[in-house]
């Protein structure tokens, strides 16, 4: 039992909820400690619903990681009896400079990701709630489509209680956590936590904890929601006709139909105002609103009239080249770094949790493409 490491991970995120479930699973004694817990209204995790999609143009990881993550969002799904991924397929419209959905083709075929390649005859065929105006052809990946955000974080942290992990709801406190000569972490009900490794998954909180290290390596950006009323008694905006989708051309707009009760989700991928997580006012912007509302009446002619049902603001943690961050402390070998998720991390969590506890119980190094030297080569 003494050979067994302990280790604290901070934050009860996608990132650090299914990477402490992982080191438990690799034999690991874990403790996970989130300040306001998982999938919180300032977290990056909390809301409804996320996407998950294996289109990510060329080049790059994520597809594969996607398809990993489908499948164990899926055996989870099975495991715990809670519904977390709704395949009701991703839609994405393709015209203009549409390198991004051309070299996903080959990420997609190769990963296993299910997809279609429509023309826009076959799209128009398929929903004629969609106007296609301008759009040339379109990719539909059948297999993919929304996880529930919140409640997805809330069944992983239980599925981690019940399979023996610790879990307390108290906050870490970020005095001198940058520095080398702590042994313990400082809690807010005045006690101490010690361990022989730490994992920090603070997610738009990580650069406060660690200013030297990451700082605004992480910048912390405002997101706007905006969910509309479909019409009544109308279904084809609700996922049962229609899929989720994304506009991934000029400006990139995206949106998850109808469902769990609640309105049509549209909204824009730009990066907002910087955010503070902690003390921001999650106050929507009304130019914002009204250029998705332009859109909105554009691309789903049915819903120009919609009324705003709901509106959520949430912060997207940008690392500048979006890739994630994984890594040890440059000065810590037994403190590890996770974050980053820059827009795209929610789907990622249970394969990024599944590869990087790995990394950490078996003492390897993060993949080049994860750590933090990337950006010291750049400045
Ligand atoms: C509007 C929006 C839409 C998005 N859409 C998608 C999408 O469609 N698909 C997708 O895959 N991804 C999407 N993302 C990105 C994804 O949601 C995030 O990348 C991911 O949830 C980040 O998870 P995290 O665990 O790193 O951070 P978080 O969820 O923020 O978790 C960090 C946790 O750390 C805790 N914490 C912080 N400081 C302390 C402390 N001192 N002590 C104790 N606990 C602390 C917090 O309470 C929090 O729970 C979206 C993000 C936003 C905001």
């Amino acid at each position: 039992m003494h050979n067994t490491p302990r280790v604290v991970v901070v934050g009860a995120g996608a990132f650090g909820g299914w990477t402490a479930l992982y080191l438990l699973r690799h034999g690991a004694r874990v403790t996970l400690i989130d300040a306001w817990g998982p999938g919180n209204s300032r977290a990056s995790s909390g809301g409804e619903t996320r996407i998950i999609r294996g289109g990510y143009g060329a080049d790059q990881p994520y597809t594969r990681m996607a398809a990993r993550a489908l499948e164990l969002w899926s055996d989870h799904e099975r495991l715990w009896g809670r519904r977390l991924l709704c395949r009701i397929g991703v839609l994405w419209m393709a015209y203009g400079d549409d390198s991004f959905e051309r070299g996903s083709l080959s990420e997609l075929r190769a990963a296993g990701v299910r997809y279609e390649e429509l023309s826009c005859r076959e799209l128009r065929q398929r929903w004629s709630q969609i106007n296609f105006d301008g759009v040339e052809w379109g990719i539909y990946e059948s297999g993919s489509g929304y996880l529930t955000a919140r409640t997805a974080c809330q069944a992983v942290v239980e599925g981690f209680i019940a399979e023996g992990g610790e879990y307390r709801q108290v906050a870490v406190s970020s005095t001198g956590l940058d520095s080398t000569d702590w042994r313990s972490l400082r809690l807010s009900d005045e006690s101490n936590v010690k361990a022989d490794k730490f994992v920090f998954a603070c997610g738009p909180w990580l650069g406060k904890l660690f200013p030297q290290t990451i700082g605004d390596r992480i910048s912390v950006t405002k997101q706007d929601m905006f969910f509309f009323g479909t019409p009544c008694g109308d279904r084809r905006y609700d996922e049962s006709e229609l899929p989720v989708w994304a506009d991934h051309s000029g400006r990139f707009y995206y949106g998850i139909p109808a469902n769990l009760g609640r309105g049509f989700k549209i909204t824009d991928d730009a990066r907002g105002p910087i955010f503070d997580p902690t003390w921001g006012e999650r106050v929507i912007s009304r130019e914002l609103l009204q250029s998705v509302r332009e859109y909105m009446a554009f691309r789903f002619p049915g819903m120009a009239n919609a009324p705003l049902v709901e509106t959520r603001v949430c912060q997207y943690e940008n690392s500048p080249d979006t890739h994630f961050i994984v890594d040890r402390h440059p000065a810590r070998a037994d403190v590890w770094l996770l974050g980053g998720g820059s827009g795209h991390g929610f789907k990622h969590g249970p394969a990024l949790g599944e590869m990087v506890a790995g990394w950490i119980v078996h003492d390897k190094d993060a993949d080049p493409l994860f750590r933090l030297s990337r950006f010291r080569a750049q400045s």
